[in-house]
């Protein structure tokens, strides 16, 4: 399975550039597309063709990526007993081996109608915007990147990492979950 083909359905990151005489709005593209195609250009406005502000990147990506996080929270909550079919929007106190207890049969456990596997996606969608090493590695093309370009995207990433950190999903973790989704 391709890139593209595994984040079809995530939602896009679209970047706006914070310069006063500019304030374009570019949808960023996977940095690695193929290994045959050039590295996409992540830390460049295509508008006044200067580099971003790691800072402010790394602001709107956070946005997006709590925003999603919390939307995955929210989410409808389903009995996994279909004799009891239980569904809320607030996730009970309630729990047991990690799972919220469905509060109407006690028998079940609750899980979210939508899964972690596609948070987890749209996450990892997030993180190859910008992930360079993971690109480079892959790609055979990347030359003559400037180190400029290299500490953007290092910054970037790493305020990705710390996300997914603060929200309890250790590099370890997701790395085993992502290599049994994606191989
Ligand atoms: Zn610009
Ligand atoms: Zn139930």
């Amino acid at each position: 399975m391709t890139d593209e083909e595994r984040f079809k359905d995530c939602e896009r990151f679209i970047v706006k550039c914070k310069r006063s005489s500019c304030g374009q709005e570019t949808t960023l593209e996977l940095l690695f597309k193929g290994a045959s195609n050039a590295l996409a250009v992540n830390d460049t406005c295509p508008g006044c063709n200067n580099q971003y502000s790691a800072g402010a990147v790394s602001n709107q990506l956070n946005i997006a990526m709590r925003r999603h996080i919390k939307e995955y929270y929210m989410s409808w909550q389903k009995c996994e007993d279909p004799s009891c079919g239980y569904s809320t929007r607030q996730v009970p106190l309630t729990r047991q081996r990690g799972a919220p207890m469905c509060p109407q049969c006690f028998r079940a456990h609750l899980h979210p109608v939508f899964s972690d596997t596609a948070l987890y996606t749209q996450l990892l969608y997030f993180s190859r915007l910008f992930d360079f090493d993971h690109a480079v590695k892959n790609s055979k093309t990347a030359v003559g990147v400037t180190q400029t370009t290299k500490s953007f995207y290092k910054a970037v990433h790493s305020v990705i990492t710390k996300v997914l950190t603060a929200n309890g999903y250790s590099e370890v973790n997701l790395s085993k979950l992502f290599s049994s989704f994606f191989v």
